[in-house]
């Protein structure tokens, strides 16, 4: 047996050599942020009393800390579901092991499916599985209670951010691109699929949140009963274009006649259909409280509240313009941004650290470029 320390959780799984989805009870350390984000997620909205979907549980680690870090009058019982009856062997010794109290915890050992099918509505769901979460989201949508949230974890970023083109179309409907934006056109793909999931069951699902971190993406959306909102959501999907020559980008709703660059002429690569909207609601970002936040993400924050504010599809890599237009010294990412705030709203961003997220076109960037 492995004692495990994270947050104010103690948990303990059996022992493992290498963290890999064969684990007898899946732990993964690398997912603390996830999970750090999530306390501060539910920390942050305004509901108390919630009920709790954790259809995937594992170890139990991501339930144990939403009721030893959250506000006691925050949850009102979390329903902790895992089909593997070893985790749920784990899991029960890991809820009394941090003494928490019966009245607020419900186990169950069946398919996540089947355990969401059978329950009620839920006002958080978190679906967080290894690799695809498609096989999940229609029975959370369906048992999502009316302003409730559904907290989304895909790993599959291989699909999602195209080495494989053909599993993007396959589990998520949309076309990936695999470039320097790949990680948000993944994360924008992943929240179209996600809707046009809802809009069956007509709900719209609106992104308040969302973040890619290495090997894995993470959205939280709100979800509204609403027959009107669940069509308009649909109505903000298209598609993000970029020129490989001259590195524009573009949005179109429709991809028809959209495949030359206006600017130079070139053949126009394409991502989607994908979700055009916000990935993180500004006045929600506003409620989180950062200094409650860890480290890894009190710094994952700070990035994302400033580029929350720029309205773009997609940013820009720095090296690849100069290489492109040729420009010699290639200026600190710093000052670019500096430069381009004299006219345009700039910012970095948290989905690569060599890239700068603008409404400024590709035109006025070079100009700034060159000047700074
Ligand atoms: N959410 C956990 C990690 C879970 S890993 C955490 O934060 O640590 C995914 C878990 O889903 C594994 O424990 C696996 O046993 C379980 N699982 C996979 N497919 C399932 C299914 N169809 N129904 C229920 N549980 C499933």
């Amino acid at each position: 047996m492995k004692s495990i320390d994270e947050g104010k959780a103690k948990i303990i799984i059996p022992k493992y050599d290498k963290i890999t989805t064969k684990m007898p009870v899946f732990y993964n350390p690398a997912m603390k942020l996830n999970r750090d984000i999530s306390v501060l997620v539910l920390d942050s909205i305004e509901e108390n009393n919630l009920l709790i979907a954790d259809p995937l549980a594992g170890s139990g680690i991501r339930s144990i800390r939403f009721l030893l870090e959250l506000d006691k009058n925050k949850i009102k019982k979390i329903y902790i579901n895992d089909y593997s009856k070893n985790a749920i062997r784990y899991l029960k010794k890991n809820v009394s092991l941090n003494k928490i109290k019966k009245n607020k915890v419900m186990v169950s050992n069946k398919d996540a499916n089947i355990f969401l099918l059978e329950s009620f509505g839920f006002d958080y769901i978190d679906i967080d599985p290894f690799g695809y979460p498609g096989r999940f989201w229609d029975s959370a949508i369906k048992r999502m209670s009316k302003r409730g949230i559904l907290a989304v974890t895909a790993t599959d970023t291989s699909a999602l951010c195209g080495s494989s083109s053909n599993a993007c179309l396959r589990k998520y409907g949309a076309k990936p691109l695999r470039n320097e934006c790949m990680h948000e056109l993944g994360i924008r793909i992943l929240i179209k699929a996600l809707q046009t999931a809802g809009a069956k069951y007509e709900k719209a699902l609106i992104p308040i949140f969302s973040y890619s971190k290495e090997h894995y993406m993470r959205v939280f959306l709100k979800c509204e009963k609403s027959k009107k909102s669940a069509g308009d959501v649909l109505k903000n999907h298209g598609y993000f274009l970029c020129c490989q020559m001259c590195l524009s980008h573009a949005v179109t709703k429709d991809i028809f006649n959209s495949n030359i660059c206006p600017k130079c002429k070139a053949k126009l690569d394409y991502a989607g259909p994908l979700w055009l909207g916000q990935l993180c609601d500004i006045n929600f970002l506003k409620k989180i409280n950062i200094n409650k936040a860890p480290y890894e993400a009190y710094k994952l924050l700070e990035i994302i509240n400033e580029e929350a504010q720029i309205n773009a599809v997609g940013f820009y890599e720095i090296n690849k313009i100069c290489e492109k237009y040729k420009i010699k010294n290639c200026p600190k990412i710093n000052s670019i941004i500096t430069g381009l705030r004299k006219k345009h709203r700039a910012s970095r961003t948290h989905f690569s650290n060599i890239c700068i997220k603008t409404e400024a076109d590709i035109g006025e960037i070079v100009k700034v470029m060159r000047k700074v």
